[in-house]
């Protein structure tokens, strides 16, 4: 039997996301001078109110260095997986070191931080586990629950009560609970004294993905475990990423010896695909000890944020409660989100406007990130020109 071939379209699906102000455009930048946060965005200058760059690492002389020396050393594609000949001396250092730096016995380097997430919560969870996570989990946790075939349950934004009532109505199997540690859209700190509790008391494993607090928050930059004072047996994996804070690509997951033995038998986005070039391990290294050794970057990011909110309360602005360098601010519409983005960048600011899906609906916001590459004058003058924008009229 032969089924007549339907005309395929797509035009109609991409009209419609136009018409709801939902078509995602990218934009062109380059760069002049890449220490700085001026760019050009489509031709246009302005300052770069979006990178996830906090501490400046991406351009750092020691970090280009380290990268360039690599790449003429081991050259610049690894050639193979890690379970292959893939897994070579910078690979093996930067995971030593990661270990080193988060306190725990070992830890493991993926090529992204969507694929760690993937491969972790698949290895952890199996179709009879139930994975729990925040409401507000990064689109990796969550995918990574999909894809593991356990059963999903959400828990609503920070409630740990909730989460503990869901807990204790499961009856069998693994429970897995997963949650960001600074929240990726809202700037947010997970509960994680309380959660910790209840996954010990409810004898829950807990994954924490702290993408945004490694090399920013907690008293030396290691993150929000440091910030809360919680030790690592508290949390069974936890999950970083080096395209944040240090300015370079790819993550790892830490951990103990067993967990990591079992990444390496079982996370098939580890198993299955080529290392992160050595040169970027090379890279990731060295940012990470100029993360340790110049603490001047976390504490500058730092004080522009208190700044920034300082600055912003006086003109008005509705901020949320994010003591981090992710700053949103709520709009409501994604049509408002994407003009007051617009009237920004004409007037020399990219702040981008971030929307449903990535956002609940009616919660389309501008998301401000701040980077101790920004100058104190870039912060002001950018909250003169939000307080002409989003200030109610
Ligand atoms: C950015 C991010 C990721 C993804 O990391 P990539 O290395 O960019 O794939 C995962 N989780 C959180 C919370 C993130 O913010």
């Amino acid at each position: 039997m032969t089924v007549p071939a339907a005309p395929i379209s797509f035009a109609p699906a991409l009209a419609e996301l136009d018409a709801r102000g939902l078509r995602r455009r990218r934009r062109t930048v380059r760069r002049g001078n890449p220490e700085s946060a001026e760019i050009e965005l489509d031709g246009r200058r302005c300052v770069d109110f979006c990178s996830n760059d906090y501490l400046g690492l991406a351009a750092h002389p020691q970090v280009i260095e380290a990268f360039i020396d690599a790449a003429q050393m081991h050259g610049v594609g690894a050639r193979a997986s890690h379970l292959v000949t893939g897994h070579q001396t910078e690979h093996e250092a930067l995971e030593q070191e990661l270990a080193a730096f988060t306190g725990r016995e070992r830890a493991i380097v993926f090529s992204t931080g969507y694929m760690a997430n993937l491969g972790l919560v698949r290895a952890l969870a199996g179709r009879d586990a139930v994975v729990y996570g925040d409401q507000l989990n990064h689109a990796s946790l969550i995918d990574g629950g999909r894809l593991s075939g356990a059963k999903l349950q959400r828990y609503p934004h920070g409630d740990v009560a909730a989460l503990e009532q869901q807990l204790a109505a499961q009856e069998s199997g693994t429970a897995l609970v997963l949650t960001d540690g600074v929240f990726s859209m809202d700037g947010d700190l997970a509960p994680l004294p309380a959660l910790a509790a209840a996954c010990s008391k409810c004898g829950a494993y807990l994954a924490v993905d702290d993408a945004h607090g490694l090399g920013v928050i907690g008293e030396t930059g290691r993150g929000i475990l440091e910030h809360f004072g919680l030790s690592p047996t508290q949390v069974l994996a936890l999950v970083g990423t080096f395209g944040k804070a240090f300015g370079t690509f790819g993550a790892f997951v830490a951990g103990s010896e067993d967990l990591i033995e079992t990444l390496i038998q079982r996370a098939r986005t580890y198993i299955y695909t080529t290392a992160l070039p050595p040169a970027v391990a090379a890279a990731t290294r060295a940012a990470l000890a100029v993360s340790i050794s110049e603490p001047w970057r976390r504490e500058r990011v730092l004080a522009l944020t208190r700044r920034f909110r300082e600055l912003a309360g006086a003109a008005g602005i509705k901020l949320g409660p994010s003591e981090t360098p992710i700053q949103p601010i709520l709009m409501g519409s994604a049509d408002s989100a994407m003009r007051a983005s617009n009237v920004l960048l004409e007037r020399g600011f990219f702040v981008a406007a971030i929307r449903p899906p990535t956002v609940a609906a009616d919660t389309s916001r501008l998301r401000i990130t701040l980077s101790s590459a920004h100058r104190d004058a870039d912060v002001e003058a950018l909250v003169a020109a939000l307080a002409a924008v989003v200030s109610p009229e």
